[in-house]
């Protein structure tokens, strides 16, 4: 088996807003219905703008939310509803990376012991051995040896986020999720991450859940991409694909409207969205992104679009095809 994780068909609902007994919840459905599998050594890219349930789905991959249907498995075992020794175990196979480095850290320990702490936490070896293992990670993520005695606020935001990448990897996990791990980065230093993440990445062969709404830094760094629409994946491919001949009108949008990623194969003319999305409260009937879609007709108001192969790529659309304006 291939794979290291997989969800399959996950949706995770919210009830909202106060409950009176005469009357059901109003459900906010977060994700709705996502089957993904994330091979061993690749890195599958999620991206999708704010809110399309991106985070949520990390949060059922790593087993912190359980999904309100469907099943994550991870090495085949499902990562909710275990018992405490697989969960342990869990906790130590499956890292999470996110925005806020400074959050992650706690501010009143130097960043030598808080990378240390997940070996002290898990009884790996003895002082001299946890301290040659720190170096060695301090290393891998190109930080000097002398930041260690330092505390998080001393540290420039790329440090610290290196600082929670190396307590993520000090375990050797099998998976790390990141979850926009350099949106609240300067840009500058964006780069120098990503370019971190992607050189770990070939030499520790890392397995990665890479989320992002930067179409730029998922390209970087992704082997093969989901994007995802108000809870709903809509078109999944390799990297190449995605990019060169979308066939999703929503992923040509998102393409076209970074300059730098409009190529002559692809989306070229920027394709403006039309409308906001409708809320996940009240989705509408049949293709969710219906509304805000140049090529809807009425099956797209009637039937809920599933993935299915058209051209390179898989598409939820009843009309998938090149972008207008795209070389054929
Ligand atoms: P993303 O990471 O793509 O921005 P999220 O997964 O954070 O999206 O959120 C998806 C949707 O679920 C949003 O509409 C958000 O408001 C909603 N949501 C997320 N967490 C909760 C929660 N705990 N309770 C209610 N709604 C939530
Ligand atoms: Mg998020």
């Amino acid at each position: 088996m291939n794979a290291l994780v997989e969800a399959h068909c996950v949706t995770r609902h919210y009830p909202i807003g106060k409950r009176w007994p005469w009357r059901s919840p109003q459900i906010l459905r977060a994700v709705d219905g996502v089957s993904i599998e994330i091979r061993r050594s690749e890195t599958l890219g999620i991206v999708g703008e704010s809110g399309s349930g991106k985070s949520t789905l990390a949060q059922i991959v790593l087993g912190l939310a359980p999904p309100t249907s469907g099943q994550v498995l991870f090495e085949g075992r499902p990562v909710s509803g275990v018992d405490t020794r697989t969960w342990r175990a869990l906790r130590r196979e499956m890292q999470l990376v996110f925005q806020d480095p400074l959050g992650a850290l706690n501010p009143r320990r130097t960043v030598g012991r808080q990378i240390e702490e997940p070996l002290v936490i898990h009884g790996v070896g003895n002082p001299q051995e946890r301290s040659a293992i720190v170096q060695r990670i301090l290393d891998a993520v190109h930080l000097k040896k002398s930041l260690a005695g330092r505390y998080p606020h001393e540290l420039s935001g790329g440090q610290r986020q290196r600082v929670v990448l190396a307590r993520a990897l000090i375990l050797e996990p099998k998976l790390i999720v990141c979850d926009e791990p350099v949106s609240a980065l300067d840009v500058s230093v964006q780069a120098q991450i990503v370019n971190l993440l992607a050189d770990l990445k070939t030499r520790l062969g890392l397995t990665m859940l890479f989320i992002s709404h930067d179409l730029r830094i998922v390209r970087y760094v992704s082997d093969r991409i989901a994007v995802m629409y108000l809870g709903r994946i809509v078109e999944t491919g390799d990297r190449r694909s995605i990019f060169s001949s979308p066939q999703h009108p929503y992923s040509q949008a998102l393409i076209s409207a970074v300059p730098e990623l409009r190529t002559s194969a692809g989306p070229r003319p920027r394709i403006r969205l039309q409308g906001e999305p409708p809320s996940p409260i009240f989705l509408p009937a049949g293709c969710r992104f219906r509304s805000r879609c140049g090529r809807a007709t009425s099956i797209c108001a009637e039937v809920e679009p599933e993935l299915a192969p058209a051209g390179p790529t898989m598409v939820a659309c009843h009309h998938p095809g090149p972008a207008i304006g795209a070389a054929a």
